[in-house]
Parts: structure tokens; sequence; C-alpha cells
């Protein structure tokens, strides 16, 4: 494809005068938009997204223009080049798209109400007002706004508002910055304010459907994180606020809009007093990740979208820096071996999966970019590598320069490598480039050859995968001494077996802390003397064992029934991490049986004897004074001994439930989920379930509701899975932004699979059609891709989406998915009576 021109070669904004006149009534924007720049030719274009220009003009006088719809553009001629003010009157429609400026629905007391917001990220802008919207046009912007304001309504943006006049709200000039990163929003809000210690305000904002305490934990994260970064990064918080707003109706997670940051209303706003510490967690590296930002991709912004990752997996690797150093005890970075690296390792592994640089250009493909377990997880996996080699030294020295070189401007990875090399004297550029240019990673094997200690790297693949003998530069971090920093030839011989042995005075291994990124597939000697010596290897490491054994059994380098006996090994763990990779791994399991048949209730008993030892400690409720590891590990072995359908465990979840049927919302957080599940599939009823259903419209607790999501989606009853499936398309009900967590749970529900299949099948164009066009999108197909796993679905799953192979954005996503189906459908047919087989021996 011929290179497409950017808009930013042929006009440079220097200042935009944003006006805007939102009515809410008539659901109608009038704008008017002044831009200074400089042309370096006459035909110029601007970007817009389904404006209605009524005059262009070039300082004063009406130019020519056109309308490029296919390009989202404006077409001007102008008289001369140089020094040009461009002034554009439109109108544009305030749709439900939950992108550029649309409204967030909610009820207070049954009135309903709206918030309006913005979302400009990544090609929105332009739906909002004309303007060069790519991240290198970066501008001041000065903005102005009316409304169809009444009384008790706030506004607030990116600046603070220097005054009104005639019901117009005006902003201070903005700091040099990108258009997708401006944002606005006003209705009814409550806020909290505090200040940091160097004199930044700091504030969150939320609906009044909402609790005051909901707003506490934010602002004491927003705070902290702030003050961590000033110190971290050397270099001030750039604006005078630092706004974090909750809104209703939001796309992804959160955004990053400089000095205000959006987010969905789940990851900033909780009950302080009844919400797990999981869920407490996520929420705040949500919120660091997005200040991580502040600095981090809007002070310094990517020149071009090609370099997202640059901005993504940077904020992914600072979210867990942020909270590690202001909240210790946590342990926050187990959170990022249980999350971020299991979903990097288990997408990275398709052939056909992007790199996480990857060049693009059309607006459609642009959303594509944001794969999340790539340009995020891996991303961040790769800085983390980086960081290791650096130390925080060289990496806080590298950083502040910089942001001195390109703050308010724009910068490359390239940038980023040179301000590191320049820190640390070492050439990161060429150790990362093999990782950020290649898509996919190496396993590194590790044997015993004629006594010697091999290893030899190669490229790993879950299904089909063509070696074309790529190479990595492996940071290895071995426990033994004598082996290289970075491995990067096809094979090395690190010397006699039994003599490094002697020396290492345990078992020889690599990758330790598990904090590159690759798998280890050791022969039977090297893996005997780790499991020999089990007890004594770390939490990490267990994990990585797992991990590591599961990846090579996806990968078909190893049966799935050797690894079966070994699970009891790590069942009485205390250490979180190693419960939650014992149950992934366990979980894979029930992809090799049928639903209800006595394969499954062979596995079942197998999950019974893992987690039965572990219920025992535990117990139901949380207990005062308990670890985190206690209180994060419960959840999953309680869940375990729900799918054993352990008597005794789905009686105390009855019990439970019973004794707190007219206080539900009280029930700690922690198991709440898995009561309210337990009870629709063992005790439901019609009148239930409304009941439930009812409870989930009215209350704004997202943690609760998410409970009561995972409950409904269970029910075993048809009527129900039917009566479920017809409010998918109810935002008064299900909100879009909502929709795709209920799809997963039905479909994951063996007796509702068939219908939500059904269902998106036959409403796919009014999918398209509310969250089409959305970076969201093409997630739905990997959510039924996470499920199928027989021929049967599979060849419904290609009849289904071969067709659509061709829909921009979802090329990628189509093509790997039928990879994914095919090599699960093709495992499960080829082990399933060998590890059903394992399963039975090991229940005897
Ligand atoms: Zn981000």
């Amino acid at each position: 494809m011929a290179a497409i021109k950017h808009f930013y070669e042929t006009f440079q904004p220097s200042h935009y005068d944003l006006y805007l006149d939102i009515n809410r009534e008539t659901k109608l924007i009038s704008g008017k938009t002044t831009i200074t720049g400089n042309a370096t030719e006459t035909n110029i274009s601007l970007n817009q997204k389904f404006l209605q220009v009524t005059a262009v003009e070039a300082d004063g006088q009406a130019v020519d223009f056109t309308m490029d719809q296919p390009a989202e553009a404006i077409r001007i001629s102008l008289k001369k080049t140089g020094q040009t003010t461009l002034t554009i009157t439109y109108t544009a429609p305030l749709t439900d798209s939950m992108m550029g400026i649309y409204p967030s629905y909610y009820e207070v007391n049954g009135e309903k109400k709206q918030i309006i917001g913005t979302q400009f990220e990544t090609t929105f802008a332009r739906q909002a007002f004309p303007s060069v919207d790519e991240p290198e046009a970066k501008a001041t912007f000065d903005l102005a706004i009316k409304f169809d304001e009444h009384p008790g309504e706030t506004i607030i943006s990116n600046m603070p508002e220097a005054r009104t006049e005639n019901g117009v709200h005006y902003f201070d000039t903005t700091m040099k910055m990108s258009t997708y990163l401006i944002a606005f929003a006003f209705g009814e809000l409550q806020s909290k304010i505090t200040k940091t210690k160097s004199g930044v305000t700091v504030g969150v904002f939320g609906t009044k459907a909402h609790k005051a305490n909901e707003l506490d934990f934010a602002l004491d994260i927003a705070k902290r994180s702030i003050e961590f970064y000033e110190d971290f990064y050397q270099t001030k918080y750039p604006l005078p606020h630092s706004w974090q707003l909750a809104l209703p109706d939001f796309s992804a997670g959160a955004m990053e809009n400089w000095g205000l940051v959006t987010y969905r209303e789940a990851y900033l706003l909780l009950d302080p007093d009844n919400t797990s510490l999981e869920m407490k967690q996520l929420v705040a590296t949500v919120i660091a990740h997005e200040l991580a930002h502040q600095w981090f991709g809007d002070l310094v912004t990517m020149k071009w979208w090609d370099d997202l990752w640059l901005n993504e997996s940077f904020a992914n690797m600072m979210e867990y820096v942020a909270v590690d150093a202001i909240e210790p005890d946590w342990h926050i970075w187990e959170m990022f071996q249980t999350s971020d690296v299991p979903m990097a390792l288990n997408r990275d592994a398709t052939d056909g999966v992007q790199s996480v640089h990857v060049s693009v250009e059309d607006p459609a493909e642009i959303d594509a970019l944001f794969d999340s377990a790539i340009v995020y997880a891996k991303g961040a996996r790769m800085l983390v590598m980086v960081r290791a080699l650096l130390g925080d030294d060289a990496l806080r020295k590298g950083l502040k320069k910089y942001f001195e070189a390109h703050q308010y401007g724009n910068a490359t990875g390239a940038d980023l490598w040179s301000a590191l090399g320049e820190a640390s004297g070492l050439d990161i550029g060429a150790i990362m480039n093999s990782w950020l240019e290649q898509p996919g990673y190496p396993v590194v094997d590790a044997s015993v050859e004629n006594g010697a200690l091999m290893i030899r790297q190669h490229q790993f693949f879950i299904g089909d995968g063509k070696d074309t003998g790529r190479q990595w530069q492996i940071p290895l971090n071995s426990n033994d001494k004598q082996a290289p920093v970075i491995f990067k030839d096809d094979e090395l011989s690190l010397g006699k077996y039994s003599e490094v042995r002697q020396q290492l005075g345990e078992p020889f291994r690599v990758n330790v802390g598990n904090s590159s990124h690759f798998i280890v597939h050791y022969d039977a000697t090297l893996l005997d003397d780790i499991l020999a010596h089990l007890d004594k290897l770390d939490a990490i490491t267990q994990l990585q064992l797992l991990q590591d054994l599961r990846l090579l059994a996806e990968g078909r380098q190893m049966s799935y029934a050797s690894i079966v006996p070994l699970l009891q090994r790590f069942a009485d763990s205390k250490a979180t991490v190693v419960i939650t990779a014992l149950y992934v791994m366990a979980n894979n399991l029930k992809k090799f049986v049928i639903p209800d048949s006595d394969e499954e209730k062979a596995l079942q008993r197998l999950f019974d004897r893992l987690s039965h030892a572990q219920v025992q400690r535990l117990g139901w409720l949380p207990v005062a004074g308990e670890s985190n590891d206690d209180q994060l590990a419960r959840p999953t072995v309680l869940s375990a001994a729900l799918y054993a359908q352990n008597r005794d465990a789905v009686a105390v979840a009855h019990q439970i439930f019973t004794d707190n049927q007219t206080k539900l919302a009280t029930l700690s957080a922690d198991i709440r989920g898995l009561v309210l599940s337990n009870e629709v599939k063992h005790y439901g009823s019609e009148k239930l379930f409304n009941q439930l259903l009812t409870t989930y419209t009215q209350t704004s607790d997202a943690s609760y509701k998410s409970s009561i999501r995972a409950a409904l989606t269970s029910t075993p009853d048809a009527a129900l899975i039917q009566k479920l499936i017809a409010q998918f398309e109810n935002a008064d009900v299900i909100k879009p932004q909502d929709l795709r967590g209920w799809f997963r749970g039905v479909l994951e529900n063996a007796h509702g699979e068939q219908a939500a299949w059904d269902w998106i099948r036959n409403d796919w164009q009014w999918l398209e059609d509310t969250v089409g066009g959305d970076m969201e999108f093409a997630t739905y197909i990997t959510v039924i891709t996470g499920v199928f796993k027989t021929a049967k679905r599979l060849s419904e799953f290609k009849t289904f989406f071969e067709p659509k192979v061709n829909t921009p954005g979802l090329t990628r996503e189509i093509t790997m998915d039928i990879k994914i189906v095919e090599s699960r459908v093709a495992l499960v047919e080829a082990e399933k009576s060998a590890v059903n087989q394992a399963v039975a021996t090991e229940i005897k």
C-alpha cells in the first residue's frame, strides 16, 4: 500500500479556538473552530467525521472546500501558503456511540439523567471539531462551551475554567498538546478534592448516584500516584489540576486525557467498606496507569500511532512500579505475574499475532492496534526486561532526559532507547528490536546431552506455526552465573552438567523471576531435579513451572496427561500466585470433558481433592487480620470446591445466602459472586432471577453488579437464559459497555452456549451498529474463541466469520481466532483419552 500523506505535512496548526454549543434536547452540536497554523501547500486537508460544514474561511475570506467522507477529511484550497487562520462553521450530531462527544445515562432515585463526556482517542476528536487529528499535530487550545444548562450542573475540562460570560464557559489556554487528549464533561457531578505535596489540585468526580465515600479510595491513590511520579520521573506534573471522572457509559477501561482522566465507573469508584482486595488493586493500577500517561503519552507523545506501544507498554509497566511503591504490602508485581504475563504468553504464541511495534495508517486499523495482550501486556514485559537490565537509577536518569528533550512534543521508540542508552551505556535499542519488531517469543530448550548442559532457542507456537528462524536477544537470568547475560545464538553449551550442578548446589534454572518473555523446556533430567526440590522453590518459580508446563502442553511439546499427577503437589500452597496458576492449569482440563459426563464427574473429584484442605483452612468468610494471600486465594479455592459440587460447599453457600437474603449487598464482596451463583444454579427460581435482575439495574456499586452478572448468567434454566438474552439489546438493563461480560457469562454456561451463539450470529448487525467502530468490538470474537472446543463449533465459527475476514479492524482477529480454535479442537481430539485416564488414576 502506498504511504498515505499525513495531513500534518501540509498544514501545521499552532493554536485552536474551539467554540461548542451542545444541546442535549435536540441532540445537536453547533460549532465554530478557528485554527491558526502554517500551510506548506495551497491544497490542505483537515480531519472531520459526521460534520455538516457550512462555511470555511481563510484569513476572513470564504474559500472553496469539499467534503471527502471516506478519508474523513475536508479538502481546502487556499490562495497562498504560509501563516493562515482558518475558520470553520459546522454542526454535528450528538450520538450514543461512546465516541466523540456523547451522553452517558444513569438514574438517581428513579429519575433518568445524563452526563455529557468525551472520548477522542484514537480518531474521534474529528467528530467534535475539525482538526489535524494526528498525535504529532500538537497545538494550544482555547475551549469555550455553551450548553442547555440548568442549576446545579458542573463543567470540567483539561484546564481550569477562566470565566463564564453569557452562559459560555471559557477555559484557560492548554499547554501544547495532541487533539486526542482534549476532554470535557458536564452534568450534575459530585466531587472530592485534595492537593499533592507539590501543590497540584487532585479531584475525583462522579454522578450523584454514588455515595460520597465511593470517591475516597481513588482520591487517595491518585494523589499519591502523582507524588510518586513527580519524584520518580524527577519532572513536575505539568498542569494545574488532575481530575479523575467516572462516566456511566464508557467503552474502554479509562482514558488518559491530559488533566481530565475519564474512567469506567467500575475502575474508579468503590465502596471502601465492601470491595475485594483484588478489585481495589485493580482500580489502583488503572489509576496509576492513566496518571503515568500524564507525562509519558501526554507531555511527550508518540509521533504516530505505530508507536502506540511506547505509550501503553510504558504506562502498563509504571502502574505496577507506582502501586508497588505506594502500597508495598500488596506485592502488586504478583498480579502482573498472574494477569499480564499469562495473557501475553498465550496470545503471543499464535502464528499471525501482531508484533509490539506495527506500522499502521488506516483509522479502522488504528483501533485494532489496541491488542491488550500484545501492546499492553507483552510490551510491559519488554520494558520490565529493560528495567531489569538498566536498574532504576539509570532508568530514572534516562527518563528525565527524555522528558526534557521532548516535552510538549513527540518522540519515537528510538528516542527512548537513545535516552536510556545514554544514561546506562547499554545498547538497549539493539536488544529491544528483536522483541519489538518480531511477533512471538522463544522457548529455550535446556537439556543434558552427552554430559554437556545445552541451551537452544526457537520460536514457540500453540497450533500450526511456520518457523522462519527468528532469533531473540534473550536476557537469560540463569542462576548459573557462568551463563551469558544475553543469549542470542541458536544454541550454546554451558559446560559439563555435573560440574555446573555441583557448583550451583541447587537445580539449574533460567528465567529466574519469570521476568523475561520466554518459556523454558527442561529435559527430564533437569525437570526431575527441579521437581525434587519443589518445596525449596519460591512462589514465583512454582507459578512459572506450572505456567511453562501448561504452555508446553498447549503447544504439544509435552502431554497434558503427564502434568495431571503433579497438580496435587501445589494444592496446599499458601501463596496466592501458586494457587492461581494451579487452577489456571486445572481449569484447562475442563476442555477435555463433556458437561455432565462420567469424565466430568471424575474431574470434579480431582478438583475436590485439590481444594479440600484449603477450604478447611480458609473457610468461607474473611477473617480479621488474615494475610493478603489468604484473602486473595479464598475465592479461587471456593470456586474449585463449587465446581466440584462438594456437598458441604454447596450447602454452606446456600446457608450464607439464606442468612443474608435481605442484605445481599453487604455480603463480603470476596465471595458474593460465588454465593449468588451457587444459589441461582442449585436453588434458583424465576422469583430470585427477577429480584437479582432488578437489583442489578438499581445498584450503583459496580462490584455488586458484577456479582449479580456472574450469578444470573450461570442459570441452568433454558427459559431464564432466553429471558436474559432478551435483555442484551435493552440498554436500560444492560449497558452496551457491559454487554460483553454478559455474553461471555452465558456462552461459558454449558446450558447457555447454544443460545448465546445463536444470538450473536442473528444479531451481529445490531452489535456492529451499536459497538462497531469501537476498539472493543473485535474482542467479542475473542470471547467466543475462548470458549469453543469442538469440531462442530469450529465449523460453525468458520462459516460465520470467514466471510467477514475483510472487515476493517477484524481481519487479524478472525484469522488468528480460527487458528486458535482449530488447534484446541485438534489438541482435545488427540489427548482427551490420555488426560481423562490420568485424572481417573489420580482420584483412585
Ligand atoms: Zn494507557
